[in-house]
């Protein structure tokens, strides 16, 4: 039955991330106006909003005008729904495990936004991290999180610095050390694609390190870093602008997969440097 509400609930918050996921990058107010068709702009009918079943009802396709709506749609309210679901199943009923699946459904968001435009809006990114380090039961666990937040930031700000200048300076070798590459250099000292990860990659680590300490969230970078691998592989060798792979769903993807099996790799950490 907990698993029947919290998958319904989920995915009626998902059916509300479609929106912030189209609206907020645009810069469109999330709340007003009601959801309209995208193509035809007919304000939606209330059962034309239920989750995933109006889409199948509606065979994918706007009521008025026909147009074809995103299969983005259903998916996104069934991920949400599986997401809300499956951390309500592994924590208690509690404010706190509400507060840690919103957080992770805004990773959701972010994962999307990040997909679609390699960057990532501060307000989405300043709520996970507020959700990741605010959802506990004891004013004690709140320190924790904060410090672990910090850490987390703090240490990917160095890997930043580290990546930034091993990048740059590699790529510099290859410049002939010539006047006018001196001067194209001067000008540009750091140009974007030598950007190993975006100010976006550093909070989303923080709301790691908020969610579930330090130990498993450098479990949770190196898995994501092995699953972002061959996606890096595919993109290499593209334009400059190709260069900056979005990352963020990468770590999200790998911070909820840590999280779920905390138990397991925990106990194999344990057994690996006891
Ligand atoms: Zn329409």
């Amino acid at each position: 039955m907990l698993a029947l509400v919290t998958f319904i609930f989920g995915a009626v918050i998902g059916s509300f991330l479609n929106v912030v996921i189209y609206r907020l990058p645009r810069g469109e107010s999330v709340a007003f106006p009601a959801s309209h068709c995208q193509s035809c702009h007919t304000p939606l009918k209330p059962w034309h909003n239920i989750p995933v079943l109006s889409w199948l009802f509606l065979r994918g396709k706007c009521a008025f005008c026909g147009e074809k709506i995103s299969i983005q749609y259903p998916l996104i309210e069934i991920l949400s729904g599986l997401l809300f679901m499956s951390i309500f199943l592994k924590n208690d009923l509690s404010l706190a495990t509400f507060g840690i699946a919103a957080a992770f459904l805004t990773l959701l968001t972010l994962s999307m936004i990040d997909f679609y435009y390699k960057a990532v809006p501060d307000s989405l990114n300043l709520l996970a991290l507020t959700l990741a380090v605010f959802s506990v039961n004891d004013v004690q666990m709140l320190g924790i999180n904060f410090v672990n937040a910090l850490l987390l930031a703090g240490g990917f700000t160095l890997l930043r610095f580290y990546l930034s200048y091993y990048l740059y300076a590699r790529t510099k070798a290859f410049v002939k050390p010539t006047k006018k590459a001196a001067w194209v250099r001067n000008y540009n000292p750091m140009p974007l694609y030598f950007e190993a990860m975006g100010e976006g990659d550093i909070m989303v680590a923080a709301t790691m390190g908020a969610l579930m300490g330090v130990q498993l969230s450098l479990v949770a970078v190196f898995l994501s870093a092995l699953i972002a691998l061959p996606a890096i592989l595919l993109t290499q060798g593209r334009d400059a602008d190709s260069h900056r792979l979005p990352f963020v769903p990468f770590l999200a993807l790998a911070a909820y997969i840590v999280y779920m099996l905390d138990a397991p790799v925990l106990a194999y950490l344990k057994g690996l440097y006891g």
